[in-house]
């Protein structure tokens, strides 16, 4: 434990942050989590937490705590490509359904496990200034609403403030695999929009929307379009999103019979990883690898960097490893991980159509339940791009019966 001040200092508080300072509190650290907003709290994001995520939860003992939340189920996903049907199951015999729980709930659900493992929680607290002592991270200058500026020490600052964060900002980490912003989004809640446990989608061209049922009846629809058309589109988002869903019919024709129950909201991202780690310094979440949301991975890789990141982090405090060492073991693994799903992602947030080779393969295996959720599972981050495109692999799927 550190003599002076804490072990682990954790900015920011939502998928990344508490679970960091969950399982860092669990293993014994003395941890502080600070967040400018209070819980519970909404951001923007929808929420599709595939059955990987939910793994991460059950694993912490805490997806009968979502499950009593009365969020629903989803055990099925479909993708609609207009021509070209595809639908199946995402999950696995362990962990076979996916869930959407609002931000609200599983943000608050999130904080509250971390206060329980006994991290220190401190909501409305901004940090304004990471402290930097002879080239090393040791701690964080920050407020409560309308509080004085307090400094607090610790070994490890861990940036868990997502997109626009403040610790990357101060620590400047080398980037790598960058791309641009490819593509712009708006949802919003709708009732009276039943999906029955599935998550759909639909893919046209330059288009691409999904509903997911979430809490309290409410089916959350997004619309997307090119990054291009962002300027231009956003003088009108209603009219555009209405507009895309009118590219399925059937689908708007639903959507058309419901009732809006929010406002609309949305957004475009970057592409980047950033090196996780550094002098006093570390990066877990959106602040050190973040990728379009078209395949819904964020939260899902958030839970698995705050794994990874605290593994490596104990490994280091605790002297069982040399500090560097366990850190670059968190970055290749992260990045291995992640990296076949980035470019797959990448290339769908482009809204582009279908390679012809994509499209011959999608032909071959609709109709066919196991080469259906075998595709259903790639979408859901259980079966990897590289695993599934590998041509082997493709000729078992289309060949098969
Ligand atoms: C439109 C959209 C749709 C998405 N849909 C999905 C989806 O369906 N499924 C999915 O898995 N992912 C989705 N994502 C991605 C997902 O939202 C993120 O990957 C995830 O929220 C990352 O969690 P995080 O904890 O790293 O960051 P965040 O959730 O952004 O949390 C960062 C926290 O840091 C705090 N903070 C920041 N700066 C400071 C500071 N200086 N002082 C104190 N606190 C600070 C913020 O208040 C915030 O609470 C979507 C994203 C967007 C934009």
């Amino acid at each position: 434990m550190a003599a002076n001040g804490y072990d682990v200092i954790v900015v920011g508080a939502r998928c990344a942050g508490s679970p960091t300072a969950m399982l860092l509190a669990r293993k014994g650290y003395r941890v502080l989590v600070v967040d400018r907003a209070t819980f519970p709290s909404d951001t923007i994001s929808t929420h599709l937490v595939h059955p990987p995520g939910v793994a991460a939860l059950a694993r912490w003992g805490l997806l009968d705590r979502l499950i009593a939340t009365g969020c629903p189920q989803i055990d099925t996903y479909l993708f609609d490509f207009g021509p070209i049907v595809i639908s199946g199951a995402p999950g696995t015999a362990d962990t076979p359904v996916a869930y959407a729980p609002r931000r609200t709930i599983l943000d608050k659900l999130l904080v509250d496990a971390a206060a329980e493992a006994g991290a220190e929680v401190r909501e409305g607290f901004t940090v304004d200034e990471v402290v930097v002592e002879d080239g090393r991270v040791t701690g964080i200058r920050g407020r409560g609403h309308g509080g004085a500026a307090v400094t607090e020490h610790a070994r490890v600052v861990v940036g868990a403030d997502g997109l626009h964060s403040l610790v990357a900002e101060a620590v400047r980490p080398q980037r790598y695999h960058e791309k641009p912003k490819l593509l712009a989004a708006y949802y919003s809640y709708w009732s009276g929009l039943p999906t029955k446990g599935t998550f759909e989608t639909y893919i046209r061209p330059g288009r691409g929307m999904a509903a997911i049922p979430t809490h309290d009846d409410l089916t959350l629809v997004i619309a997307g379009w090119p990054y291009a058309e962002f300027e231009t589109n956003r003088t009108d988002i209603e009219g555009n999103y209405l507009k895309a869903l009118s590219l399925a019919p059937p689908f708007a024709d639903r959507v058309d019979a419901a009732t809006r129950e929010e406002r609309f909201v949305g957004m475009a991202v970057p592409n980047t990883f950033h090196k996780p780690y550094g002098p006093g310094w570390a990066l877990v979440g959106d602040a050190g690898y973040i990728r379009d949301f078209i395949t819904a991975q964020g939260i899902s890789d958030a839970f698995r960097s705050a794994e990874l990141c605290t593994t490596a982090l104990d490994e280091s405090m605790s002297g069982m490893r040399p500090h560097d060492e366990a850190m670059s073991a968190y970055q290749a693994t992260r990045d291995a991980d992640a990296l076949p799903m980035y470019e797959f992602t990448c290339e769908l947030a482009t809204l582009e159509p279908p390679p012809p080779d994509l499209v011959q393969l999608l032909s071959g295996i609709q109709g066919k339940q196991p080469a259906m959720d075998e595709f259903v599972r790639l979408n859901a981050g259980v079966v990897s791009p590289a695993d599934f495109f590998a041509p082997a692999n493709v000729a078992r799927l289309v060949g098969a019966p």
